[in-house]
């Protein structure tokens, strides 16, 4: 795979730096995967195709330009860290519930050389920073309906909840209407993407119009058990 005709045909500028970022990630991510369950996908094509690059895709989405983005469940950094090579000045925050991969990845931003990134060892549905953040994403976290109340409520009004799924989104989508609504969201586009032949990936935007009531979100057990 050619990364750089990728980011070219995405739009992104770049520079020898940011390349020598994600070979810096690349290593990393792949020698700490022996040691604790990182990535399922390890091979220099995947790991660049399916995690860099479709981590990229949601700046289609959105403009990344001074704004803050809250990233729940961001794994081994995936997608918010790549965004964050490629357009320092987004401030992240980053939330998940496993501590080792918030510890390999404020080595990881030590490595990289990163400022600007706030690193949360926690659950999502207990955080703070209500209507804090100008964006709000998360991929291969949960499903939407219960992916919505882990987010929608940290999104400030006017700012975008942007989730993202693999193909084939619809049910789900569907499933996860009540929940947007009631959260204080619409719908405003969906945008499918080629990650891979014959493999299509989606981003569902919606947009914080109403302020989400102080109830949500709920602990995890009742968004489990009783998602709206
Ligand atoms: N977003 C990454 C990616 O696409 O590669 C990682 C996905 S991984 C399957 C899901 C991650 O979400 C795990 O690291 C897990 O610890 C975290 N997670 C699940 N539920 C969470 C919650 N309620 N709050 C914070 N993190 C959560």
């Amino acid at each position: 795979m050619d990364f750089q005709a990728s980011l070219n045909a995405l739009n992104i500028a770049y520079s020898a730096r940011q390349l020598e970022q994600c070979e810096i990630y690349f290593q990393y991510l792949t020698e700490q995967n022996q040691v604790m369950n990182l990535t399922a996908l390890t091979s220099r094509d995947e790991v660049y195709r399916l995690h860099f690059l479709d981590s990229l895709h949601l700046a289609q989405a959105a403009s990344l330009k001074q704004q803050t983005l809250l990233d729940i469940g961001a794994g081994a950094g995936f997608p918010s860290i790549v965004l964050k090579i490629f357009f320092p000045e987004l401030q992240i925050t980053i939330v998940d519930s496993l501590q080792k991969r918030i510890k390999f990845l404020e080595e990881l931003v030590a490595k990289l050389g990163l400022h600007g990134v706030t690193l949360i060892h926690g659950r999502a549905e207990e955080l703070k920073q209500r209507e804090h953040f100008d964006l709000v994403t998360a991929r291969a976290v949960a499903r939407l309906h219960i992916l919505s109340e882990l987010s929608i409520p940290f999104v400030k009004m006017g700012g975008a909840f942007i989730a993202m799924k693999s193909s084939k989104i619809e049910d789900e989508k569907e499933e996860a209407n009540h929940a947007v609504e009631t959260l204080g969201c619409v719908f405003e586009k969906k945008i499918d993407y080629e990650i891979d032949q014959d493999r299509i990936h989606t981003l569902l935007v919606y947009r914080k119009t109403k302020h989400t009531p102080s109830l949500y979100p709920r602990t995890f057990g009742q968004i489990k058990h009783r998602p709206l």
